[in-house]
């Protein structure tokens, strides 16, 4: 934990800015190799000439989105199965610096009655579960007939009972829910399953958004790219506070679990984990597209098959099934009103610390998609190269 009055490691500073003076060691020192912290990196080094030095507690760069081949040489996903999509260009342009796309839109479908029917909900999976013939306009008659009115929508189950029904909720939300976050969506905040949408067109496309695409190559090549600078150095297998007191540096760019860095002083975040069973199989194909779920059977919550998501030709094939569970790699936030409270006690903290910056879904503990976390890190380094170019102009003027 870093005290405000009291921040070891950094030099010390002329002024009240970040502007370097040349000297040893780091300008900044970037707590973590993912998404987050390697575009920082790549950023303060490449436009701001900064000497950064990332250090991370892992074996590889990549955060959650590593990705390396198994023992088959498959290239795998082994924090689960991550699909790219943003309707951001900036984003989509920023990331296309470091690699290049395969075009790529998942699909999911459902095992549900003992068929595959599209999720999310749309026109094929109504008439496919129900034998119906409905056109999408009746689609929509049909949904308004079957959902429950209630005069406030607060939880989960109320979002989704007031938009398709009891029955529709039975099948693809309730069972699901309870595995993936241990708790009845009843007692869930409704943003939980606010975002998961239902059509009434044929449209089977999990995502929606303008850029869907893969990196050619894997994140793994995308994150060496970004992070082959010479500014840059990389210390992997190891947690910052073994080097935060011997490396001088100037500001810390923190992208690891926000309440870990305050000695979880206000109690712990809860997070939901999960555990990864992969399988290899000597067949081309396992399953028709990349994921399918398993809202009310066995324990895990939904299969995936990396070759459908990266492309690669193979005679095997690699498969993952995802087990939800209470302990385990901090994964998703768990969304409670005591839990943002709780998350709000800790921000609270980070507001004296002038040499901090806190970015990603861990210090911010918010569950956030790639390129979520990639704007919110572009964002980051104008607010620190306005700090640095006042520094510079107030530098020059001292002169
Ligand atoms: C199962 C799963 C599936 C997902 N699928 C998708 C998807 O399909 N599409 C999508 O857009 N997003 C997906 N995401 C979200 C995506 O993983 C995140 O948006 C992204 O990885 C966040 O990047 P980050 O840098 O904030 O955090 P992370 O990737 O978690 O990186 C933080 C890094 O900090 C390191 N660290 C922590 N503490 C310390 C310490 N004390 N010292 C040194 N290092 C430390 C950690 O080891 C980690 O490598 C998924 C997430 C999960 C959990």
């Amino acid at each position: 934990m870093i005290a405000s009055r009291d921040v070891p490691g950094p030099l010390p500073s002329s002024g009240p800015s970040d502007a370097r003076a040349p000297g040893p060691g780091f300008d900044y020192l970037i707590v973590g190799a993912g998404f987050a912290g390697s575009v920082l990196a790549e950023r303060l080094a490449s436009q701001l000439g900064q000497r950064v030095l990332v250090v991370e507690k892992r074996p590889h760069i990549g955060g959650n989105a590593y990705d390396c081949y198994d023992d088959a040489g498959i290239l795998i996903h082994p924090y689960g199965p991550h699909i790219f999509h943003t309707n951001s260009a900036d984003v989509f342009e920023y990331l296309s610096q470091f690699t290049a796309w395969r075009p790529y839109q998942h699909r999911v479908l459902a095992s549900v009655d003992g068929q595959l029917v599209p999720m999310p909900i749309n026109l094929d999976t109504v008439n496919r579960l129900y034998g119906l013939n409905l056109t999408a306009h009746e689609l929509s008659a049909y949904f308004e007939s079957v959902a429950e009115q209630k005069e406030q929508i607060k939880t989960s189950e109320d979002v989704v009972v007031c938009k398709v029904g009891r029955d529709l909720y039975n099948k693809f939300f309730r069972g699901y829910t309870r595995k993936q976050w241990g708790l009845d969506p009843s007692e869930l905040d409704a943003s939980v399953t606010a975002r998961v949408p239902t059509r009434t067109n044929r449209d089977d496309r999990y995502f929606t958004d303008t850029f869907q695409a893969m990196p050619l190559h894997g994140y793994t090549r995308m994150f060496e790219k970004m992070l082959r600078h010479p500014n840059i150095k990389v210390m992997l297998n190891t947690d910052y506070r073994e080097v935060m007191q011997w490396v001088p540096w100037r500001h810390m760019v923190y992208t690891g679990p926000i309440d870990a860095f305050f000695d979880h002083r206000h109690g712990k975040l809860p997070y939901r984990s999960l555990r990864f069973e992969r399988v290899t199989l000597p067949q081309e194909r396992f399953q028709p597209v990349g994921t399918v779920n398993f809202p009310n059977d066995y324990a895990y919550t939904r299969v995936s098959e990396f070759k459908h998501l990266t492309g690669q030709a193979h005679a095997h094939t690699s498969v993952v099934y995802e087990y939800p569970c209470g302990e385990g790699d901090p994964y998703y936030p768990v969304p409670r009103p005591e839990n943002a409270e709780l998350y709000r006690r800790y921000e609270a903290e980070t507001e004296g610390l002038q040499h901090v910056s806190f970015v990603g879904r861990l210090a911010t503990y918010k569950y956030y998609n790639m390129d979520q976390v990639v704007a919110q890190a572009l964002t980051t380094f104008k607010k620190l190269r306005a700090r640095h170019e006042a520094g510079v102009r107030e530098d020059g003027a001292r002169g």
